[in-house]
C-alpha cells in the first residue's frame, strides 16, 4: 500500500492565488502557489488545502520539521487568511490519504482524451493477464464510485442515479441512461459513447471494468451493502454499438 507523506490542513474557504502570493510570497506553479520554509515546501491550493511536505523524507520527519519552524508556518497560513495557529493546524490537519487527490491544482477540465485511456488499457491487457487488468480497473472504478457518493450523499435511489449520470458526463465517460426494467435486475444502465471502447473493434471481451466498478462501489455505497454484483452485458469490444451494465442485489 502507498502512505502519503504529506500533511494537509484546509483554511474551509477557497483561496486567491495571486492576492495570496502577494501578502505570503512564493511561486505561483500552474494552479498551485509554492512557498518554501527551508527545505520544508507549503503548497497552497485554490480549494482552500494547504499541503506540506518534505520531498524525500516521511511523514515523521516532516512533522519534526514543522515543529521546528512552527512560527514561520504560523505566519505563512495567517497571511493567507486563516487565523490559526500551529499548534491548530496540528491538531485539526491530517496526514494526507493517498487516494485523495485535490484536483483543482489541475488547470482546464483535467480531462485526458479517449486515446489515451484507450492506450493505457490496451498496454495493460499486453503486459498483464486479464483478470489482473480486470480486477485493477474495477477497483480504481470503484475507489471512484464509493467517493461520488460519500460525498454527494445523496438521499434516494433516484438521487444516486442522477449523481451517477452528472459524475459520468462530467467526467468524460459517455453518456450514461437508465434502460428498462427487467427481472431480478435491480437497474439497468446503457453507455453510449464509452471512452473506454466505443468505436472498438469486436475483441470478444468487455472492457469497461471501470464503468463496472463506479456502478458497484457507488450502490455499494449507497446501500450500506457489499452484496452488490456489476455486470457487463453488452460492451463495443465485444460487437455492441452501447456498453450495458446490470446491477444486482444479491440476498446476504
Ligand atoms: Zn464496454
Amino acid at each position: 500500500m502507498v502512505k502519503a507523506e504529506s500533511f494537509s490542513y484546509h483554511l474551509g474557504k477557497t483561496i486567491d492565488l495571486k492576492k495570496a502570493q502577494k501578502k505570503a510570497g512564493g511561486n505561483i506553479l500552474g494552479n498551485i502557489l509554492e512557498i518554501k520554509v527551508d527545505e520544508l515546501e507549503v503548497h497552497v491550493f485554490q480549494s482552500g488545502r494547504i499541503r506540506l511536505s518534505v520531498p524525500g523524507k516521511t511523514f515523521n520527519e516532516l512533522q519534526e520539521a514543522m515543529l521546528s519552524n512552527a512560527m514561520r508556518i504560523s505566519s505563512i497560513i495567517q497571511k493567507i487568511g486563516g487565523k490559526v495557529d500551529v499548534q491548530k493546524v496540528m491538531k485539526t490537519g491530517k496526514q494526507d490519504d493517498p487516494e485523495d487527490y485535490d484536483t483543482s491544482a489541475i488547470e482546464g477540465k483535467g480531462l485526458v482524451s479517449s486515446e489515451v485511456v484507450r492506450g493505457i488499457i490496451s498496454s495493460a491487457y499486453r503486459v498483464s493477464q486479464d483478470f489482473q487488468v480486470e480486477r485493477i480497473m474495477t477497483q480504481a472504478g470503484e475507489t471512484v464510485g464509493r467517493k461520488l457518493v460519500k460525498q454527494k450523499n445523496p438521499k434516494n435511489r433516484a438521487m444516486l442515479v442522477k449523481e451517477i449520470k452528472e459524475y459520468v458526463e462530467k467526467e468524460g465517460f459517455g453518456r450514461i441512461e437508465e434502460g428498462e426494467k427487467r427481472k431480478l435486475v435491480d437497474i439497468v444502465f446503457k453507455v453510449y459513447g464509452c471512452p473506454f471502447a466505443a468505436g472498438a473493434p469486436n475483441i470478444n471481451k468487455k472492457v469497461c471494468n471501470f464503468t463496472r466498478g463506479i456502478l458497484r462501489g457507488a450502490f455499494a455505497e449507497f446501500k450500506g451493502a457489499e452484496t452488490i454484483s456489476v455486470k457487463e452485458t453488452k460492451c463495443w469490444a465485444k460487437g455492441d454499438p452501447y456498453c450495458e451494465f446490470e446491477v444486482y442485489s444479491l440476498a446476504a
